[in-house]
């Protein structure tokens, strides 16, 4: 029997219907033993996730506002739930455990699992899988830094005892004790430290999409699926901003060589992506995806004979340090250097930034270009293949396009353009009109 782990998202969790299509699927393929839960999402449009409700939930015993109408709606949502599947997991004692603790100034991560918790301690019963808590497996150290190899170790011990299980994602411990969760979104991660440590043949990832799309649907009709991709390819797409998985969820999977599948619980039948651990693997196409991020600012330097002097980039990129901001590209060319920085980032620092730069690096003219945006074309198909470059170069000159900036890796694996933010969607287009439609 081979060994399948899977995760469900809060879309597939968010109420009676879509956990029994969790089941369907469970007892389709016998091989899904361990499954990880996130808390209920939203059902409907307008609706609210369990975990939006519960960190406001702390927000409001934080500011001693009254909090008892809002607990009482995530209550009556978890024992709905407990009703609907006709499972008794105890769910009112539950609650009197949890406001005893909110009372007693419960932390935040604390509150926030208890969706995860629940949401596994019900599924699990509805399933008739055994139900292991993340607490004490999933370890923390009094940081808060999330400790890799004694998680592995400690999930698998666990899981080694139990044929089936369902375990609630998105949290683990300190080492006192208290709860500590992920980021946003973080059940992803739990589900890639669970088929790690179970050395799953797969990790399904089940959500409310059938995988990757090449492209944004907010900006390309129908854009394609992609069937493929590395996991070096979707990490510069993520990084890019197109985000179906937590950024930290890849990791623990390609440390074991463990492919990632990416499914959709309202399809099951579609195939979704295989996010593959050969990194050579492709769709068959030159380009696998295209992303892109707006909101950039480029700071361009120049300086006479700056390409003799030694230590000017270092100059810059110290005062960057300073003021506490990432760089996303370093284009340069023989007196000038453009920084890169997402405005997230720059807050009102600009100022005080160029003033540094002029002080420190004695640069002749510092030029500030706003509104930029930033777009990739992904694709281990394209490296040594000639003619990419200028197939992309073409279409966005045919399509009016002004390109600003251009970055290729020496992967070789991408071509970065930067371009106006006004010609952002554009400029995806035409990307995609060339290579793709
Ligand atoms: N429930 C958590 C969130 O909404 C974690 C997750 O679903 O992955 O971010």
């Amino acid at each position: 029997m081979g060994v399948v782990a899977c995760k469900f998202g809060g879309s597939s969790a968010a109420d009676g219907l879509q956990v029994r299509k969790i089941r369907a699927i469970v007892e389709y393929n016998p091989d899904r033993r361990y499954i990880v839960v996130s808390a209920p999402g939203k059902r409907f449009d307008g609706d609210n996730k369990i975990t939006d409700m519960l960190y406001l939930l702390r927000s409001h015993a934080e500011h001693n506002a009254p909090y008892e109408q809002l607990l009482q709606v995530i209550k009556e949502r978890f024992l709905g739930l407990e009703a609907d599947l006709g499972v008794s997991v105890g769910i009112a004692g539950e609650f009197d455990i949890i406001e005893g603790n909110l009372r007693e100034g419960a932390g935040a991560d604390y509150l926030a699992s208890r969706g995860e918790y629940l949401s596994a301690k019900i599924i699990a019963a509805f399933l008739g899988y055994d139900f292991v808590d993340s607490a004490g497996l999933v370890l923390f150290n009094d940081k808060g830094k999330f400790l890799s190899e004694e998680t592995n170790e400690a999930l698998g011990a666990a899981l080694r005892g139990h044929e089936r299980a369902v375990i609630p994602g998105f949290y683990g411990t300190l080492p006192d004790g208290s709860i500590k969760t992920f980021t946003r979104g973080g059940s992803d991660i739990t589900g890639s430290l669970v088929a790690r440590a179970v050395g799953a043949d797969v990790y399904e990832n089940w959500t409310d999409v059938s995988g990757f799309l090449m492209a944004d649907p907010r900006i390309i009709e129908n854009p394609k699926a992609i069937s493929r991709i590395s996991y070096k390819e979707l990490r510069e797409l993520s990084y890019m901003g197109a985000s179906v998985l937590h950024e930290n969820a890849i990791y623990p999977a390609r440390l074991a060589g463990i492919p990632i599948n990416i499914r959709n619980t309202n399809a099951p039948e579609d195939p979704g992506t295989i996010i593959s651990a050969d990194d050579t693997a492709t769709d068959g196409g030159v380009i696998t995806g295209i992303a892109g991020n707006r909101d950039f600012t480029v700071i361009g330097i120049y300086k006479n004979m700056m390409s003799n002097e030694i230590g000017f980039i270092k100059r810059i990129l110290s005062i960057m340090e300073d003021y506490d901001i990432p760089i996303e590209h370093i284009p340069s060319g023989i007196d000038t250097v453009s920084v890169v920085i997402a405005d997230k980032f720059l807050e009102d620092k600009l100022g005080d930034i160029v003033e540094d730069l002029e002080k420190k690096t004695g640069a002749e003219s510092i030029e500030i270009f706003e509104n930029m945006s930033l777009i990739a074309t992904v694709g281990v198909g394209m490296t040594a293949v000639p003619g990419v470059a200028a197939k992309l170069f073409s279409a966005l000159y045919e399509a009016g396009v002004n390109i600003r900036m251009i970055d290729q890796g020496s992967s070789e694996m991408n071509i970065i353009v930067g371009v106006e933010t006004k010609d952002f969607e554009t400029a995806i287009r035409a990307i995609y009109a060339a290579f793709v439609a």
